[in-house]
C-alpha cells in the first residue's frame, strides 16, 4: 500500500469542511438559544440586541459571560412572584388590628396581650365569642348579663328555660 498525499489533503480538506460547519450550526444556535432565552427573560429590545450581539461575536465566551450577566429569573418567574407578595400583602391587610395600640391581632382574641384592651367578649351560655356592641349572642340567641330581649313572648321564654336547663331530658323525650 502506497502513501497518498493527495488522499491525506482531501481527507484534510472533507474534515476542515465538517469541523467549519459545525461550528457555523453551533455558533448559529448559541446565537438562536440566546434571543429566546433573553427573549423570556427581558422587555428592554436594546438588552435583548445587546445579548445577542454579545454571543454573535464573542460565540462561546459570550455564551459564558451572557450566563453570569443575565437576569436571574425569567418574566413568567418574576409576574408569579409579584402575585405572591401581593397575596401576602393582601393576608396582611385583611389582619385585625388591636383598637389600643394597633398591632395585629387573631380575630378569636379576647384581650390584646399587649395593651390589655377588651376586645371581644364570651357569650356565658354558649362560650362562643361576641363583638363587644352586641347584647344578643348571635350562635344561642342569649342574651348578654344585663340586656333584656325585646318582643320575647312568654312562650319562647319558657322554650328558652327548657333549652337551658336540662337539654339532656329533651334528648330522653
Ligand atoms: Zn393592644
Ligand atoms: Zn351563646
Amino acid at each position: 500500500m502506497t502513501f497518498d498525499p493527495t488522499f491525506l489533503s482531501n481527507f484534510l480538506l472533507v474534515l476542515t469542511g465538517f469541523g467549519g460547519a459545525f461550528l457555523a450550526a453551533l455558533w448559529i444556535s448559541l446565537v438562536i438559544w440566546t434571543f429566546r432565552d433573553i427573549r423570556n427573560r427581558a422587555r428592554d429590545p436594546l438588552v435583548r440586541i445587546l445579548s445577542v450581539l454579545l454571543v454573535g461575536v464573542l460565540n462561546l465566551p459570550g455564551v459564558l459571560v451572557y450566563l453570569i450577566l443575565r437576569p436571574p429569573h425569567t418574566l413568567e418567574e418574576e409576574f408569579q412572584k409579584t402575585l405572591e407578595e401581593e397575596a401576602l400583602l393582601q393576608a396582611l391587610e385583611e389582619m385585625s388590628v388591636c383598637p389600643g395600640c394597633e398591632r395585629r391581632i387573631k380575630d378569636d382574641w379576647q384581650i390584646c396581650p399587649n395593651c390589655h384592651t377588651k376586645l371581644k367578649k364570651a357569650c356565658h351560655h354558649c362560650g362562643k365569642l361576641m363583638e363587644l356592641p352586641w347584647n344578643i349572642c348571635p350562635y344561642c340567641g342569649t342574651p348578654a348579663p344585663g340586656m333584656r330581649r325585646e318582643g320575647m313572648s312568654f312562650d319562647d321564654a319558657l322554650r328558652g328555660l327548657q333549652v337551658d336547663d336540662n337539654p339532656t331530658e329533651d334528648q330522653d323525650m
